[in-house]
């Protein structure tokens, strides 16, 4: 079994670090000091050449451009993305077909789910450019944080052990990366000394991992009076939020870089060594759509890179309140004062772990459109349900037994159709509501 997850391991960086990876990583290293002007020039050349490409070889956007009348021509710049309508997630789900280059189709291409944070998830697929692209523009944050490669531990959630289990160990070690990969659905009280023990005869120099995980660690190390100080703590996939960015620095000692980027990789927002957030310019194009209700903007991505399925001005759903303030790094990237709408909340189990990666419970059960996960107990979760009416007994029971699976088999699980489901702020949706907060 382990040698075949070392292979794993090793063919996977070998996949993600391919013939492009290295030229990208150069190209990013050179952009991110551009000028405004000069990366306005950058993107908008990738831009046209992104442009002539859907229009000669995707379907979906010869029947657009002919509706509309215009030729590739017609959109030289970004300010001339306006004359596209914007682009849905249920668009893609529609046209999934019809957004794909089929010549560029090949088994080097991967699919990747979104969750739909809905519980309806879509499908995409990106080609091995962008796999290759998108993985340098990870390392450049890396770089940032004067990480070229030290031994990490990580915690994001995925399922690196058997949820059932019960004793250590919770982690498995990646030697493509030198990082020891943890279970997040294991992290509690009763096993929190083992966790400790683990990272300090690991020695990790970088942590890596949900902002929740990261703040639950720190909890427990402060708890024992274990002292671990890292070079760095790289966060992604939930909101974090000011006190539990200062809380894991605090305990840690070192500065904590967050990501946000989404499964359709039409926009990107990293953390530079100040502390602020920057739209990653040069990543893709990204849109500001005001909301003038309350000053925030709407993310609208799109693709410079992914040429298999290329998504022009995707609505991303999520929205960041823009800076005014210059950012002390001379970035030329816009400086975003707080990011929104990312969903942050976690579901305690019975054990005491938090878990907050949802996303994969609804999946496989077609009858579902919607997925709320409602807790106001630990231990007990209620799932509000909207079906498209055809939900069956034995829906039901997948739908609980994916939730044991990937909270905890102790969990309490209600199952409660219901004929609408509020969004919160921004009219988002919220997967996730937990009623007992952070404190306990
Ligand atoms: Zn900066």
């Amino acid at each position: 079994m382990r040698p075949l997850f070392e292979f794993q391991c090793w063919m996977k960086r070998l996949y993600r670090q391919g013939p492009r990876f290295q030229r990208h990583l150069k190209l990013l290293e050179r952009t991110r000091g551009y000028s405004e002007d000069a990366l306005r020039f950058f993107q908008n050349e990738q831009l046209r050449k992104m442009v002539r490409h859907c229009c000669r070889n995707v379907p979906y956007y010869q029947d657009l451009f002919r509706e509309l009348r215009l030729s590739p021509e017609d959109i030289q710049t970004y300010e001339d993305l306006k004359k596209l309508p914007v682009l849905d997630k249920k668009t893609v789900k529609l046209n999934f077909d019809k957004l794909i280059d089929k010549k560029r189709r090949n088994v080097l291409c991967k699919m990747g789910v979104t969750s739909g944070t809905t519980g309806s998830p879509a499908r995409f697929l990106r080609d091995y450019n962008s796999i290759n692209f998108e993985y340098a523009a990870t390392w450049r944050l890396w770089h940032t944080a004067g990480d070229y490669g030290k031994k990490r531990a990580s915690m994001r959630g995925g399922i690196i052990v058997p949820v059932a289990r019960q004793e250590p160990p919770f982690w498995r070690y990646n030697p493509a990366n030198l990082e020891l990969q943890m279970s997040s659905f294991h992290l509690s009280p009763a096993n929190s000394n083992a966790y400790i023990d683990e990272i300090m005869s690991f020695e990790p120099k970088i942590l890596y991992c949900l902002p929740s995980n990261g703040a639950l660690l720190a909890k427990f190390f402060r708890q024992h009076k274990k002292e671990y100080f890292f070079d760095a703590v790289f966060t992604s996939s939930e909101s974090l939020e000011s006190y539990t960015r200062e809380y894991i620095e605090d305990v840690f000692q070192c500065r904590v870089y967050d990501w946000y980027g989404q499964a359709e990789r039409v926009a990107a927002i990293g953390q530079c060594k100040h502390g602020s957030y920057h739209i990653e310019e040069d990543y893709s194009v990204v849109e500001l759509l005001e909301n003038e209700d309350d000053g925030s903007y709407e993310l609208v991505g799109t693709h410079l890179h992914n040429y298999v399925m290329p998504l022009l001005r995707y609505r991303t759903h999520d929205h960041v309140y823009l800076s005014e303030d210059a950012c002390a790094c001379g970035s030329a990237f816009r400086k975003v004062d707080r990011i929104l709408g990312r969903n942050g909340n976690f579901l305690i189990t019975p054990e005491g772990c938090r878990i907050s990666i949802t996303a994969h419970i609804p999946c496989g059960i077609d009858n579902l459109i919607e997925t709320q996960f409602c807790q106001k107990q630990a231990g007990e979760v209620t799932i509000k349900i909207l079906t498209n009416g055809l939900f069956t007994d034995k829906d039901r029971e997948k739908l609980i037994s994916n939730t044991l699976t990937y909270t905890s088999p102790r969990m309490k699980v209600d199952v409660k159709e219901v004929a609408s489901i509020p969004r919160g702020p921004n009219g988002k949706f919220i997967s996730v509501i937990n009623e007992i907060g952070m404190e306990n």
